[in-house]
This record gives C-alpha cells, structure tokens and sequence, in this order.
C-alpha cells in the first residue's frame, strides 16, 4: 500500500516511512492510497468472530500487503489484550466502552499498535528511534504504556507544568525504563511547539532519528478503524439504522470511522460531538472552516482550536461540504450542559459517564428518532476526571480502578525545562 500526502507535493510513501515519519515532508498528512471494502456478506455473519478477529480482518485491508500476516495478527492480538464492549445505557443507546486498557482511555488502541508495528520495523537494525509527544494529558500516558520497555525506541513526553491533572501526570511520570517524561515550564501550545520545532531542526535530525506518535501517524488513526466494526458486531437491533457519535478534538477517532463506513460498514451516519471547541460545528452547519485559539473546558481532551485531522476528512469527501454534511451531523455543548448530562443519566440509569463521553451521550438523545439505535463512544474511564464528575454525581461514587491506583503508588520522576526551544535543543542533544 502507498501512502499519499493531504497535500500532494511529494511522492508516496510506503509504511515503514510513512509511520517512521509522522507526517509527510511537505506537512500533509498520510493517507491510504487505496481504501478496500467487505463483501456485504462479511457483515452477515460477523457477529460471530472476537473482537480481535474483526480487527485482524480489518487490518489485513490495510497492511496486509506490507506485513507478514502471521506478525500482522501477532500484533493485532497482542494490542487489543483488552476488550471494547457495548454496553446498554437507556433506550436506544448504547455505550461503545473504550477505556478498558492500561490508561482507560482509547488511545491505548492505537498507542499500542504503532509500539508494536515500529518495533517490527526496527528488528535486526541497532538504530535508535525517538518518539517526541506533546501531550495535554491523556496522550503522554497512553503512548508512553504504548511503547513502555520496547526495543530500540525511547519516548520523550513533554508536558505543561501545573496543567496536568495528578492521575494523568503519574500514568507517564513513574515508568522510567525507555520513558522521559519532560516537566515544561509552560502550556500546552509551548510543548506542541517544542516538538514541532524539533521536526524541522536539520542539525537535530541528522544527529537523532525523530518521530511523532500523535494522531497524524497513520499507525495510530487507522487503527481506530477496528472498534467500529466490533460495535457493529455487538450491536442489538441491527435492523435499524445505526448512528455513531464520536466525542471530538483532533478528529482523528471520527476520521477512522469514516474509513471504516467507505470499507462498507452500515453506519447510517456520523455525529460529531463537540465541547464549545465547536470549529467543526460551524464548519458543518456553514462550510466555513475558521480554526480559532482553543478554550479549556470540562471535556479537555476536545480542546482543540484547529483540529488536525480536518484535512484527512477533506481529502475523503473530496473537499465537498455537502458530502461531508450528508454524512456527519454537528453537536456541540457547553460545560454547564456537560454537567447536567452526567447528572442526568447517572440519575436515571446508573450510568456514569466521563465528560467527553457525555457530549457524545446528549448528541444522540438529541438526534435519534425511534426507527434508529445509537452508539457513542465512551473515550475515557470517568475515574480520569474525578473531581470534577465527584463534584457533579456526589464523592465516593467513582471506585477508583485497580490500573489507577497502580501508577498512583509509583514515584514521579520528571526533568523540569524551559520553554524555549535552545533548551530543549542542547537537552535532546546531551542524551545522544
Ligand atoms: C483524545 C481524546 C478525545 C478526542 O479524540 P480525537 O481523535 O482527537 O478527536 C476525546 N476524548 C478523550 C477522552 C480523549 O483522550
């Protein structure tokens, strides 16, 4: 399979290259050259296979000109050693579970895999890759616990001092091993801007092989394509038409459901559920797409001024706003309503959700009529966010999980740096 950019001013590339590198050279982002689909039968009887199985399916569509398939299923079952289950929330609702690997977030999925696949790339070179993450909170520990121990990778996560909450911080602080966790003395933008500088320095460059594990690496967002054909499988009332709503920031989680709807999934349309990052929304309701600086909100993992994975939608849809409208619907909410969403539905089902899964909740209370079933994703465990879900459903009402309390019990170990890039230059340069 080759790999294209969004932008199309350099030759394709292949796998290897495209996850070795993150993002294309002229700072497009990598899309499959060809998108395979099912035979229509395949979803007749897929109800009957494991969620590793469906995935390993999946997969073979993408890599499975690239990879052995023996390793190719090695390391899809080796990923995905947790289970993504639906669970009934009331009605016509359903929760699609994400959050039951080592993070309890979903980017474990495709944090897992691009570990496995890169260190499959590496074996037999003694080269050393640099994984460089930016993280705002739950990217850094699931990439971290992605690429924990290893071979021939070491991650560096940089995070803003003060701005990460105690159980986010403590998922990529205690690790140690091939893990540094970098304590920036600014925000987030500041250590998205580190990292992105780095990219581009040639001295760095020809001195450390560089890579970025955020969603732009297609060995992160296409994976995210195997959970939406596992919901399908366990979905009930399959007859009906089927609507998924996905909890937005970077947009690379709904992107992959898109693929995986042109690969022949029945997924009568898409929901798009934002906080008040609501750029997306507005893009949907107008076809004006004016990205604006990011506001902090409850549902932080969505804060996201200028989603970078817009452009891969673009480049699906062909740049059509009415192809894209047709099939993605536009949902966004403010704290306040976020708050009464968890309240709500703790209340009259016991459900508790996580901020960002409540946007995706709410999205399909307010868009399903009775001839349609929903599924949203829940991206987060809602023990992520303590506080602030305690200070809604009341404390003590969130059992802390086993996995949590595990990296609670480690010791932080960090290096605190400044903000400028010099700094962090002359540190980079200090490991080789
Ligand atoms: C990253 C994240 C999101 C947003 O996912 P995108 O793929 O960036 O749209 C939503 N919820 C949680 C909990 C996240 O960690």
């Amino acid at each position: 399979m080759k790999y294209y950019s969004t932008r199309h001013s350099v030759p394709e590339a292949d796998l290897k290259y495209a996850v070795s590198k993150g993002l294309a050279a002229d700072n497009g982002l990598f899309m499959p050259g060809r998108i395979d689909t099912f035979d229509p039968s395949f979803f007749q009887t897929i109800d009957r296979l494991s969620f590793q199985e469906i995935s390993f399916q999946v997969a073979l569509k993408f890599f499975g000109d690239d990879i052995d398939h023996d390793k190719l299923k090695e390391i899809v079952f080796d990923t995905l050693s947790f289970d993504c289950p639906v669970v009934h929330v009331q009605n016509n609702i359903y929760a699609l579970e994400l959050f039951h690997g080592p993070t309890l977030a979903f980017k474990d999925v495709g944090a897992r895999f691009m570990a496995r696949l890169l260190a499959h790339f590496l074996e037999g070179s003694d080269s050393l890759v640099n994984v460089l993450v930016a993280t705002s909170g739950d990217t850094g520990s699931a990439v971290a616990n992605g690429f924990l121990g290893v071979p021939g990778i070491h991650v560096y996560v940089l995070y803003p001092k003060g701005k990460v909450s105690a159980i986010q911080e403590c998922q990529f602080t205690t690790l140690g091993q091939n893990i540094t966790a970098l304590e920036i003395d600014g925000n987030f933008d500041d250590c998205q801007r580190l990292v992105k500088t780095a990219f581009l320095d040639k001295g760095l460059n020809e001195k450390l092989t560089l890579t970025s594990a955020n969603s732009i690496n297609v060995a992160r967002f296409l994976p995210q394509a195997f959970y939406y054909f596992s919901a399908y499988a366990r979905m009930e009332q399959r007859n009906k038409e089927f609507i998924v709503s996905v909890p937005s920031g970077n947009f690379g989680n709904l992107t992959a459901g898109l693929v995986a709807k042109r690969m022949g999934l029945p997924v009568n349309r898409f929901i798009a559920a934002n906080n008040e990052n609501d750029i997306v929304y507005h893009y949907l309701k107008t076809g004006m797409y004016n990205p604006a600086p990011s506001v902090q909100t409850l549902a932080n993992a969505m804060d996201v001024g200028d989603p970078s994975n817009f452009v891969r939608i673009l480049d699906l849809y062909g740049n059509s706003h009415e192809a894209i409208s047709a099939d993605i619907a536009g949902f966004r909410y403010s704290d306040d309503e976020i708050r009464s969403v968890i309240d709500k539905v703790y209340k009259q089902s016991g459900y508790l959700l996580d901020p960002h899964g409540a946007c995706g909740y709410q999205s399909l209370e307010d868009y399903l009529n009775d001839d349609q079933v929903g599924i949203f994703l829940e991206t987060a465990h809602p023990a992520k966010f303590t506080e602030t879900v305690e200070s809604i459903v009341g404390k003590g009402n969130i059992a802390l999980p086993a996995k949590l309390a595990e990296f609670m019990k480690g010791t932080k170990q960090s290096i605190p740096l400044g903000k400028q890039f010099e700094t962090f230059r002359g540190f980079l340069l200090s490991e080789v």
